[in-house]
């Protein structure tokens, strides 16, 4: 007799929504003030912990420069000095160069206009920016432009590997893996989003407290002695 296919009696994708949702309920992420701000923060939060990003806008706010064109002006040692709590600053001031100065030379500072652009291309054309990764470009897209593009982090992979939702784990094929499973949906992919980095933060850690997670019921990696 066949097996029967084990990832046939876990979540779908859909299902892991609704359930966490309920149990954390609405995050309503990006915690910025503008879009402009959602591009900094999305360039500035990897490897780092969002306090030090916040540490790092409050700096640029406090200096009068969180616009694109001001950021593009502005000599990259200073930059440096503003954004230095988020680490690997040189790296991320020539990334925010890079994107400042290309919204204000093609698009004259106009994010309106950068996001009149259909996903795929305004998506092409942020991965071909100095050191925009996948994640950056699709959380631009999803929550300064508020197009529907899945984004994955690391919290998603780690919880798609423990939970066995799917074998691949690259950034691309676990983006598909969510869009084709879910209503393409603006807000559902944000909640989507944030409520799976509530769960990493808090329970699926590095070494995950499986004892007290809410998904430790549906979990094939669930261990009575983590
Ligand atoms: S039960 Fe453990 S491994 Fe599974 S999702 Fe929860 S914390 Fe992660």
């Amino acid at each position: 007799m066949k097996e029967p296919n084990l990832r046939q009696h876990l979540l779908s994708p859909y299902e892991l929504y609704s359930f966490l949702l309920s149990h954390f309920g609405a995050q309503h992420w990006w915690p910025a003030e503008t879009p402009f701000e959602v591009i900094v923060g999305a360039v500035l939060t990897q490897q780092v912990a969002w306090k030090n990003v916040e540490k790092a806008i409050e700096n640029l706010k406090n200096a009068n420069v969180l616009d694109s064109s001001k950021i593009s002006n502005l000599p990259i040692e200073k930059l440096e000095v503003y954004i230095k709590p988020t680490g690997f600053y040189r790296q991320k001031a020539r990334r925010l160069k890079s994107i400042c100065s290309y919204i204000c030379s093609e698009y004259n500072g106009s994010l309106k206009d950068l996001f009149n652009k259909e996903i795929s291309s305004l998506r092409a054309k942020l991965l071909s920016l100095n050191g925009i990764a996948p994640e950056s470009a699709d959380s631009i897209i999803l929550y300064a432009a508020e197009k529907p593009s899945f984004v994955i982090d690391a919290y998603t992979r780690r919880i798609c590997e423990r939970l066995q939702l799917t074998n691949e784990l690259d950034y691309e094929s676990l983006k598909k893996f969510f869009e084709n499973n879910l209503p393409e949906n603006v807000g559902i992919y944000k909640e989507f989003h944030a409520i799976i980095v509530e769960l990493g933060k808090n329970y699926c850690k590095t070494k995950p407290v499986c004892k007290n997670c809410p998904l430790n019921k549906k979990c094939k990696s669930y261990t009575q002695d983590k």
